[in-house]
């Protein structure tokens, strides 16, 4: 599975978990702050309730005497529902008091019930634990009754239809949660794994194309902006050592042209190229006059010098598609791509020239350096060393005929 599939999973997966489970404490904790609230109202009006009830009577004991509590409160509310109609929604106190949440239970100031709920019965002591739990009822100052709520919620449909709407508006909340975070986890997986995508591009590149360099976008500054800025300072080092491995592998260390072999390389493409769309391309292969001569009179370092700035020559004088190389000691070989061997002698004898004007006795006074050159645009010959070979030997034809010249065939 690719990177980008697992963060966005796993951003997805968190999204829905903490939405799921953050709705479902809400829903509950809503539910249980209700339920206290309804607790505390129903207690509070059962509370005033029994209040009016021993009040009105003189005391428990009379009340009960004369009427029941339940007649006494059905009585009392409808008598205040009369004086102060709802407002339009809101149930009758009556339903709310036929239907309370909770069972109520009421004791009289020594712990007998009086009004039963729980499993209890009218005239039972309750236990010390229930006596602890119920809230003393005082008139003047005077606990004359114990209240308890007991027993499981019994929500009301008012109830049902206010946590219902709760419950609606979290579902719609967490939908609306999930949502987001499908579209943020998309977004942020991609963006994240962007970064770890394009390094990753980026490496497989690297391996491909060991000389070029591949640099990635530094997005961030946490690690895995380090890690791409890292990469791209190792990317451009590895770049320049593969680059500086290739050319001392392909380059001739004193005079900087191509070695034989990278030319032999070059070489063997050229002609097979040239021969297929039967394009010309001539060989010249040039070696100075009395070489060893200028070494033995002038030493092995003027010699040295007389190489690097006959090769200087030769790239000045020929364009940037032919191929110039160092080919032995003192010989060059220069391929002329597409270019006949008529064509090709003018750059020939532009070097040639140019080596014998050039001003040596910058080196001794009485240093002269000049090239005989050997020039075959035979490709008919049947491979390129078979044109080098000839060209060879019209370098000798050159020689023999006083040097400093060139020989085409
Ligand atoms: P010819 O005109 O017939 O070509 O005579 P030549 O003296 O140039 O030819 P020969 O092959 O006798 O001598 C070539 C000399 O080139 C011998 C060798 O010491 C010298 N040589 C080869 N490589 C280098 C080099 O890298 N530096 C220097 N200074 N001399 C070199
Ligand atoms: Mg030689
Ligand atoms: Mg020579």
């Amino acid at each position: 599975m690719r990177m980008q599939t697992k963060l966005i999973l796993a951003f997805v997966f968190i999204g829905l978990f903490s939405c799921g489970i953050v709705g479902y404490i809400d829903y509950y904790m809503v539910k249980s702050d209700f339920q206290e609230v309804s607790r505390t109202r129903v207690f509070a009006s059962f509370q005033e309730d029994v209040l009016g009830y021993i009040g009105l009577y003189g005391g428990l004991k009379e009340a009960l005497a004369s009427e029941e509590f339940d007649t006494y409160v059905r009585r009392n509310h409808r008598l205040q529902q009369d004086k102060r109609p709802p407002a339009k929604g809101t149930p009758p106190l009556v339903d709310r008091w036929e239907q309370p949440p909770f069972k109520l239970l009421l004791l009289d100031a020594d712990g007998v019930v009086v009004m039963p709920a729980g499993g209890l019965k009218v005239g039972e002591k309750v236990s010390a634990a229930v006596m602890e739990e119920a809230v003393p009822i005082e008139l003047k100052g005077e606990v004359v009754a114990l209240g308890s709520t007991i027993g499981d919620e019994v929500f009301t449909p008012q109830d049902m239809r206010y946590l219902g709407a709760v419950k609606q508006s979290l579902i719609r909340g967490a939908l609306i949660a999930i949502g987001l975070s499908l579209v943020l986890g998309v977004v942020f997986g991609r963006r994240l794994s962007k970064a770890v995508t394009d390094l990753t591009t980026a490496v497989k590149l690297m391996h491909e194309h060991r000389e070029e360099v591949w640099q990635v976008e530094v997005t961030s500054n946490d690690e895995l902006g380090e890690l791409a800025e890292s990469f791209n300072e190792m990317n451009v080092e590895l770049a320049r050592a593969h680059t500086e491995l290739r050319e001392l592998a392909i380059k001739d260390p004193l005079t900087g042209l191509y070695n034989r072999r990278h030319f032999d390389e070059q070489a063997m493409h050229y002609y097979e190229s040239a021969t297929r769309y039967e394009q010309p391309l001539s060989v010249m292969v040039g070696d100075l006059d009395h070489f060893k001569q200028i070494n033995d009179t002038f030493s092995h370092e003027i010699g040295d010098l007389v190489l690097e700035k006959v090769a200087e020559l030769f790239e000045k004088n020929t364009r940037k598609s032919d191929v110039v190389a160092r080919y032995g000691g003192e010989e060059f070989v220069v391929l002329f791509a597409h270019t006949n061997k008529e064509h090709a002698a003018v750059s020939c004898e532009n070097i040639r020239q140019a080596i014998e004007a050039y001003p040596w006795e910058e080196y001794h006074p009485d240093l002269k350096v000049t090239l005989s050159m050997g020039l075959c645009d035979a490709t008919i010959l049947g491979s390129v060393s078979s044109m080098i070979s000839q060209a060879d030997k019209l370098l000798y034809q050159a020689k023999s005929e006083g040097r400093n010249r060139l020989v085409k065939g």
